[in-house]
């Protein structure tokens, strides 16, 4: 029999999307880390439960792969309702929105992704289902046209977004519950990495599990995707699981240095050390290093600021002494 390329494509898909659900958290005791996150989740999720009315409206603010969507998962299965999901780009107009609502069942979960990205008469449509379970429909067209009030099930909108500042005041203030998701240190993403092997059927050394969790950017799904791509690098060597030396090697090759810096990180501090250290406008940051002033800021920036490489101030950002010492010493090394 021949091979079918699309038919391998689709297992292989089913088979990495089988593998993402397996290495998502199911529940609050599966989801590490967040902890006074968590912890008020529980208490809120209780106080719902018992009183037998739908969870407040939840928005969850934070950076890209922190948690958010498998947040909203867990809070559904811990709610035991069902989870609708679909995002702010996925919504172009407020009918969109209408299917959705009406077919909503009592207490279920709508999660909407990137919630920041809602047109504004989608958002303005949202007001009225969110506050009084209610919406406008538009029956008819042309003169005969008239809106009619449908009536919705009472339920729970859980927001996600990676940039709570550009959500409107009306907007922000119709949520009851707002959770921001801060980056992970070490110790919980070495948990995370530990778990994920577990998952992946793979072993891991202590001391490759600790360099993997320095490497991750403080984000579980650069955690996870680095586990994928180490256990290839194992298996193809032919070693007994992710070994230290394994570790060290393919790190190196995935262009992460051992202060967790990658390609793009370092292209950011020499185009800073370039202009003398900063001030330095975002845009002229992108523009330099070849992505998008977003990118830049929500999948870059976190990371180097949390670590002391670079200065956020008012005028542009800049290189911290730690910065131009190591970038320095390293064409020291290099000489
Ligand atoms: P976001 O919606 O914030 O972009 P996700 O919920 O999609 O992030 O999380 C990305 C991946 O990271 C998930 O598939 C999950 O496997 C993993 N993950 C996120 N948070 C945790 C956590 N607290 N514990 C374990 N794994 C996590």
């Amino acid at each position: 029999m021949q091979n079918d390329p699309v038919l391998e494509r689709r297992a292989a898909d089913s088979s990495e999307a089988r593998l993402e659900q397996s290495l998502r958290p199911q529940n609050l005791d599966e989801f590490v880390g967040q902890g006074p996150l968590v912890a008020n989740l529980r208490v809120y999720v209780q106080a719902a439960k018992g009183r037998g009315e739908p969870l407040d409206h939840v928005l969850l603010s934070g950076l890209p792969g922190l948690g958010k969507t498998t947040l909203a998962h867990i809070l559904a299965r811990e709610l035991g309702v069902a989870c609708r999901v679909t995002s702010g780009p996925a919504l172009t107009r407020p009918g969109d929105l209408a299917g959705i609502l009406t077919d909503i069942a009592a207490g279920d979960v709508l999660f909407v992704d990137e919630i920041h990205r809602l047109p504004a008469p989608v958002e303005e449509y949202l007001y009225s289902a969110m506050e009084d379970f209610a919406i406008d429909i538009t029956i008819d067209q042309g003169q005969s046209a008239r809106s009619v009030r449908v009536p919705l099930q009472r339920f729970t909108l859980v927001g996600a977004t990676t940039r709570e500042g550009l959500l409107s005041a009306p907007f922000r203030s119709r949520f009851g519950l707002l959770e921001k998701l801060e980056l992970y240190p070490a110790s919980e993403l070495e948990r995370i990495v530990r778990r994920t092997a577990a998952h992946l059927g793979t072993q891991i050394d202590d001391e490759a599990a600790r360099r993997v969790s320095r490497c991750s950017r403080g984000t579980p799904r650069i955690a996870n995707r680095i586990m994928k791509r180490l256990r290839d690098f194992a298996e193809v060597e032919g070693s007994r699981g992710i070994t230290t030396d394994v570790a060290e090697r393919s790190l190196a090759r995935l262009g992460i240095d051992a202060h967790g810096l990658g390609t793009t990180d370092r292209k950011i501090l020499v185009s800073l050390e370039r202009a003398g250290g900063g001030p330095v406008g975002l845009k002229t940051i992108a523009v330099a290093v070849g992505e998008d002033e977003e990118t830049v800021e929500d999948v870059y920036e976190p990371f180097l600021v949390t670590e002391g490489w670079i200065l956020r101030t008012p005028r542009g950002r800049k290189l911290t002494d730690r910065a131009a010492a190591w970038l320095e010493s390293e064409r020291g090394g290099a000489q």
